[in-house]
């Protein structure tokens, strides 16, 4: 049944442990998922994409912990559908806190005279306009390994990385009208349903 469920609406979780999701849940919504809080590891179960949303990365990392989600989160991306952390989200995806991309963020790495500051930002695979981009006492990347694609760097610094289904920028795209980098998210999400759908139909053909 090629298409049957890549006709239904991405259904995108948005962990609500803390930060700005119900931002993250609209602007999903605008463009066209089945967009949702998401709260226990139930929540998590057979999800197209999630966003780990800013907010205090210590914050998260202990209500992950408390409410028992990293399991949940670790089959989420080891069944390769995507994860979108931003801000605070990209430090909960680095190497040193759940380890779902081979990269290292530096907290409130702009340092405190530049607590929160906007920024246009040049984004591969978005398109050719620039990114609105607003930082909050923003990480930057300060390493990433070879599997790791640098999206966009101010200032010379990483800011937006991907490596295989997780995507990590240092802004708040849902501080912005510019609802490019949940469309990226989507596309992955769209692109790991097709995936996941075609290896359905080639185990039936092959009588498995
Ligand atoms: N400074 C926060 C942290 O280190 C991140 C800030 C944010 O998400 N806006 O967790």
């Amino acid at each position: 049944m090629p298409g049957a469920s890549s006709e239904s609406p991405l259904r995108i979780g948005v962990l609500a442990s803390q930060g700005d999701f119900a931002a993250h849940v609209r602007i999903l919504r605008e463009l066209g998922a089945d967009a949702f809080e998401v709260r226990t590891p139930a929540d998590l179960a057979g999800l197209d994409g999630l966003v780990i949303p800013g907010g205090e990365s210590t914050t998260i990392t202990r209500a992950i912990d408390r409410d028992g989600l990293e399991p949940a989160i670790r089959a989420h991306a080891e069944r390769g559908a995507p994860i979108l952390g931003t801000c605070a989200g990209m430090i909960v995806c680095d190497s040193e806190h759940l380890g779902l991309i081979d990269a290292t963020a530096r907290r409130n790495a702009f340092g405190r005279q530049l607590q929160s500051f906007e920024a246009e930002l040049d984004f591969d695979g978005v398109g050719d306009e620039p990114v609105r981009a607003v930082f909050i006492r923003a990480p930057w990347i300060e390493r990433c390994g070879d599997g790791v694609d640098v999206l966009a760097r101010w200032d010379g610094h990483p800011v937006a990385i991907r490596g295989g289904n997780v995507l990590t920028c240092s802004f708040h795209p849902e501080l912005t009208d510019d609802s490019r980098v949940h469309a990226l998210l989507m596309a992955m999400a769209t692109g790991a349903r097709e995936r996941s759908g075609s290896e359905i139909e080639t185990t039936e053909a092959e009588g498995g």
